[in-house]
């Protein structure tokens, strides 16, 4: 789960973690209020929405008076916000946080992230922060730096030290990042975060540190006990079939492709669409319905699936080793029967009871293709839906 810019930074100020303040606005009739009390002169108009790269598509804008506050308010609140981090659809802009700006000397790049490989929680820093963060990390990587954290013994003096020296800082600002990293790695642990990307932290023309920006990414599967920031989950921001299937415990992403899949396991799942795309396919979605599925989860995850309107057929991918496949069989009969689903299905069974569940597609009388040979399996469906 993200959470939005300014929910990030009343964490930072929570804290004590140097941020800017702004007011949040939801209404083009709080603007007033807003410009009563932070100056109508030289703002900061800044879109909140789950994604990066706002700065380079108009969704940060510096305005200079009322007019040009009120402009780009209008021309953001309700609309919908397309960066070169979101899907071509953009994402619900439909709140605006506005700051007084700050004067920027440099900007910075910090973040802590989880290095899966090493387990262990990494700041990542650079000098070249800003919006062309991610140019640097291709053209130069060097220029970005990598800092583990022992579990163990925690966040070490030292090593915020280090960080500080190797991005070039003066004694005073020195002193100001070690508590800003020993309060970042506090507030990431309390909060079971998998990310803080701040982006840019400046040095201001007076010389000190703040987070201008801030990308702050929950755990999900820490939601359970972090109850008061799954309250201020922004579901708008999301993917709404993503979040439907998480309600039916479904592990669903939503691909750009055509060929709906229904899959029993992540590794498969993810075979499955490696196949469909090595035989010239696109998968439409990874689904993987669960080891335990029953008939009910069948019809969901179809739901889920054919909520989609790019999808014009579905492949069926099952290995019966808990559940069995004349389970299974029975679920894909009766949601085809009961959603009068008229778009063609492939379906390969395998494992326990596969002969029964096969037999009673057989039977049913619909229009479902069984195919054991995943290979023909998947061809067979790319050829039913190519170019429909
Ligand atoms: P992002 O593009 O979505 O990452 O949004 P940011 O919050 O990082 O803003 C993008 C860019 O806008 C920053 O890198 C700054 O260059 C600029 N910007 C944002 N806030 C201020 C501000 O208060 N003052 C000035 N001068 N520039 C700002
Ligand atoms: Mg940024």
């Amino acid at each position: 789960m993200n959470l939005h810019e300014y929910q990030a930074k009343n964490l930072f100020k929570k804290y004590g973690i140097p941020t800017t303040t702004g007011k949040l606005l939801t209404h083009s009739s709080q603007l007033d209020d807003i410009l009563n009390t932070l100056g109508e002169e030289n703002l900061v108009i800044k879109a909140q929405v789950h994604a990066g790269g706002r700065g380079k598509s108009g969704g940060v804008v510096l305005t200079k008076d009322k007019k040009e506050a009120k402009e780009a308010v209008n021309r953001l609140l309700g609309t919908r916000l397309v960066t070169y981090q979101t899907t071509s659809q953009g994402q619900p802009v439909n709140s605006i946080y506005i700051e007084k700006p700050c004067d920027i000397d440099k900007q910075l790049y910090l973040a802590f992230i989880i290095d899966r490989s090493s387990q262990r929680v990494t700041i990542m820093t650079s000098i070249e922060g800003g919006v062309e963060i991610e140019e640097v990390a291709k053209n130069d990587p060097k220029k970005i730096m990598k800092n583990k954290i022992n579990p163990v013994v925690g966040i070490m003096p030292y090593q915020c030290r280090q960080i500080a020296f190797d991005l070039g800082l003066d004694d005073n600002q020195v002193q100001q990042m070690i508590p800003l990293l020993q309060n970042m790695y506090k507030m990431f642990l309390d909060n079971d975060l998998s990310l803080i990307e701040v982006n840019p932290l400046v040095i201001t023309k007076q010389g000190d540190l703040i987070c201008l920006d801030g990308k702050v990414q929950v755990d999900n599967s820490a939601l359970y006990r972090q109850k008061k920031l799954n309250e201020i989950r922004d579901e708008t921001q999301e993917d709404s079939r993503e979040l439907q299937a998480e309600k039916m415990q479904l592990n669903y992403v939503s691909l750009d492709g055509n060929i709906g899949c229904m899959v029993n396991g992540a590794g498969l799942a993810m075979a499955t669409m490696d196949l469909i795309q090595t035989y010239g396919g696109e998968p439409a979605n990874f689904l993987d319905v669960g080891g335990s599925t029953n008939e009910q989860r069948v019809i969901e995850a179809f739901k889920i699936i054919l909520s989609d309107r790019k999808v014009n057929g579905i492949l069926i991918n099952i290995f019966g080793g808990i559940v069995r496949c004349d389970v299974i069989a029975s679920g894909i009969i009766a949601a085809v029967q009961k959603m009068k689903i008229d778009i063609p299905i492939v379906v390969r069974l395998e494992g326990t009871n596969v002969e029964e569940g096969l037999k009673l597609i057989r039977q049913s009388g619909l229009n479902i293709i069984e195919e054991q040979d995943l290979d023909k399996a998947t061809l067979k469906i790319i050829e039913l839906t190519k170019g429909k």
